[in-house]
């Protein structure tokens, strides 16, 4: 224990506490409600910009939650409760047919978006995950070529046997595969050798500052270069700002994601920027 600490501070630190536990406790409780009731949870779609052609052509699924009592609540805090518990597959086969409807939607309304959604580490220790994939956008008629799915880095490095021939065999299939947050797993880049995956998102603690100096654009160029001669595309997550989108637009980056080009928002307001 630390001696500097009064009784005052010790009942303050561990009031805190009871009701940072209470709060997980409850979220975790609710989420299960919200995914039986039909107006908690939704999506928002963040676009991403080619800046080859500067067309949109593909945009990120992000999970919400309109909690009765707490209001929003954001996916930074739910999910890596969620991912934790049996509840993540539920939580996943529910993005995934709200993903299948929009991409449906969108391709009638002439609007020829792809879809990327973000799936956690355990889905792919999940028998038969791929397969639940793979049948889910076949039964709904969409070639698998409209649709890419986001694996944390870390969630990658962590992988198992089993998981990896999951990614294989959705890779085989046509689907996309994005590494997510590249950059943050503090770890050697040896998986790259062996992942089946196509897109590098590079994190956006690398991006946000990239003006600011050399520094942040040595890296980030030298990550694109890399990630661009291992023959994956390369998206910047987190551009907020015209400069930053310029920096990366000069060394070739392939996309750009941030709050400079689109911020997350409702479908209909992509579709606007899609077919621009
Ligand atoms: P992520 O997949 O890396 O998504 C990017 C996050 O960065 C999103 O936060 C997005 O709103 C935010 N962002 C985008 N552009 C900017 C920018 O220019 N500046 C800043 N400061 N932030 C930006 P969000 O929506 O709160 O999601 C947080 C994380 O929650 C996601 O990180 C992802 O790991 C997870 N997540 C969200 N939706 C899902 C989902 O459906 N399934 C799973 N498994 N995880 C999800
Ligand atoms: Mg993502
Ligand atoms: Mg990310
Ligand atoms: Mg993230």
């Amino acid at each position: 224990q630390d001696a500097r600490h009064t009784g005052e501070d010790v009942v303050l630190y561990s009031q805190q506490l009871d009701a940072e536990h209470r709060r997980r406790f409850t979220i975790l409780h609710d989420f299960r409600q919200a995914l039986d009731s039909d107006n908690q949870l939704y999506l928002h779609f963040q676009p991403r910009l080619n800046l080859s052609n500067n067309k949109c052509q593909s945009v990120e699924a992000l999970i919400r939650w309109q909690h009765p009592t707490l209001g929003v609540i954001s996916p930074a805090e739910f999910v890596p409760l969620v991912e934790n518990t049996s509840l993540v597959r539920e939580m996943t086969d529910w993005v995934l047919q709200r993903c299948i409807e929009q991409i449906n939607l969108w391709h009638q309304q002439g609007c020829s978006l792809q879809i990327a959604m973000n799936i956690s580490g355990s889905n792919l220790d999940e028998a038969g995950f791929a397969q639940r994939i793979l049948s889910a956008l076949q039964e709904a008629g969409i070639e698998t070529r409209w649709f890419e799915l986001e694996l944390t880095e870390s969630a990658i490095v962590s992988h198992s046997k089993q998981a990896m021939k999951q990614l294989q065999a959705l890779a085989d299939a046509g689907v996309s595969i994005a590494i997510d947050d590249f950059g943050t797993g503090y770890n050697t880049l040896t998986y790259l050798q062996e992942v089946p995956a196509h897109v590098v998102k590079i994190d956006r603690a690398f991006v946000f500052n990239l003006e600011q100096g050399p520094r942040n654009q040595a890296i980030v160029n030298a990550m694109v270069n890399m990630a661009q001669k291992l023959g994956y595309r390369v998206v910047a997550e987190g551009v907020e700002s015209e400069q930053s989108c310029e920096y990366l637009r000069t060394i070739g980056c392939d996309e750009i994601q941030g709050y400079w080009y689109s911020k997350p928002s409702p479908a209909n307001e992509c579709c606007a920027l899609a077919t621009n």
